[in-house]
């Protein structure tokens, strides 16, 4: 609604008169208005996807550190039976991949916010 101001539609005020088929004078809520609260809108929910995702990359980054401080105090012949190195690098790579949607990278999240920004 920051924009009803500067709305070209109705000036600020949230409704447009219009015509019925039968030619009656009516007052509609404003189209443009509506549509400026649902980008703001959409704009708010990506934002909390990013967050969440921020998050979740911070936790698994977390992980793989941790498994790889744990990990390593088991001797090198398990740590290969078990292949710690790449269970580190999985975390790693999940981590990696829940800050591109936080980074709008993801190519999802990029569509959806240029359709929003439009
Ligand atoms: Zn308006």
């Amino acid at each position: 609604m920051s924009n009803q101001d500067e709305c070209y539609l109705c000036g600020g005020i949230g409704e447009v008169e219009t015509h019925t088929t039968d030619s009656v004078l009516v007052s509609v809520p404003c189209p443009e208005c509506i549509a400026v609260e649902l980008q703001e809108e959409r704009a708010e929910e990506l934002n909390k996807i990013k967050d969440l995702a921020m998050t979740a990359a911070a936790y698994l980054n977390q992980a793989a550190e941790d498994v790889a401080d744990w990990g390593a105090y088991a001797s090198e012949y398990f740590q290969e039976k078990h292949n710690l190195s790449f269970d580190i690098k999985l975390y790693q790579q999940r981590s990696n991949e829940f800050l591109a949607i936080a980074e709008g990278r993801a190519s999802n999240i990029a569509a959806a916010q240029q359709g929003g920004n439009s």
